[in-house]
């Protein structure tokens, strides 16, 4: 049987599909393609590590070399855990996630599916309350010794469904973008042709028109109700003396805000985010 697999999909094989960019490549494939390409030495990939570099290696008919350590060095394998009393739920994480290994709401709290992490730590940098940590969970096992052909398999599969999923959203809200267009210049065009506008406004987004219609109403009365108050000199009276239970409230979210060391920023303009996240 002949193999009609190309040089890019061997050395892809041979990748840990951690998908952790920390060869300098988006993602597995990408460098796969650098080095049957000649672009990308086949030392970069930390989570192979020195077993890693010695099947591409023998796959190239090259030397074996070191670990290139711009790229960084072998070490165990981690996995996230989050934390999840201080997780504010900002979904960050979950879009960063290659291979979709995060699961939870918009603010609500986020979880990490241990067996579908891959350790690669993209995670990490973009949670806003840096309540993610990466601890080691394979002792002293370093690169493949720390990682199965099975866990790869199960990540690359997991990557590729997900670059798929948003493949596919990007190209839907290209085609709502789309649909909108045509539809606001259609009145335009029929006026210059003389024709009659007949509405060509997908269900949806006249839909969405629709809600926009009513929040921008509601918008217009609560401002008009302020200036009426404002002009009979009944504005927002003194907050200094709330309620009881309104007191507890404030006093939860500042106590949240001391624990997350944001209580020192509370005159900027998003309270809650860090100065440094911003
Ligand atoms: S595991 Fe990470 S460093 Fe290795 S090839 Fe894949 S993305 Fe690059
Ligand atoms: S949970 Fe974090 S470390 Fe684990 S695979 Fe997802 S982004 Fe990588
Ligand atoms: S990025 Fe951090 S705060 Fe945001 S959902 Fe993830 S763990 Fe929670």
């Amino acid at each position: 049987m002949i193999d009609s697999k190309t040089l890019a999909d061997r050395i892809e094989d041979l990748l840990p599909q951690t998908q952790c960019t920390k060869c300098g490549y988006p993602a597995c494939r990408p460098y796969a393609e650098a080095v049957a390409n000649g672009e990308a030495n086949y030392n970069q990939c930390p989570p192979g590590g020195a077993e890693g570099i010695a099947r591409l290696a023998a796959l190239l008919g090259k030397p074996v070399i070191p670990l290139n350590s711009a790229n960084g060095v072998e070490r165990p394998r981690p996995l996230a855990v989050i934390d999840e009393q201080v997780c504010i739920g900002c979904t960050l994480c979950m879009q960063a996630c290659p291979v979709d290994a995060i699961v939870g709401a918009p603010k609500q709290m986020h979880t990490v599916i241990a067996e579908l992490c891959t350790g690669c730590d993209l995670c990490v940098p973009p949670c806003p309350v840096d309540c993610i940590a990466m601890p080691s969970v394979t002792g002293e096992a370093t690169g493949w010794d720390a990682w199965s052909e099975d866990q790869a398999d199960a990540a690359r599969e997991r990557h590729n469904r997900r670059e798929a999923r948003l493949a596919r959203e990007r190209e839907a809200a290209e085609a709502r973008a789309a649909a909108r267009r045509a539809a606001s210049s259609t009145p335009a065009q029929a006026r210059e042709t003389g024709a009659s506008a007949t509405p060509t406004v997908p269900a949806t987004d006249s839909a969405e028109a629709k809600k926009r219609a009513i929040i921008q109403a509601a918008l217009e009365r609560a401002r008009q109700k302020k200036e009426e108050l404002a002009a009979k000199g009944q504005g927002p009276q003194n907050t200094e003396r709330v309620s009881a239970d309104v007191q507890a409230q404030i006093d939860a979210a500042e106590a949240r805000r001391r624990r997350l060391g944001l209580a020192a920023d509370n005159t900027a303009g998003n309270s809650d985010i860090p100065p440094t996240k911003r």
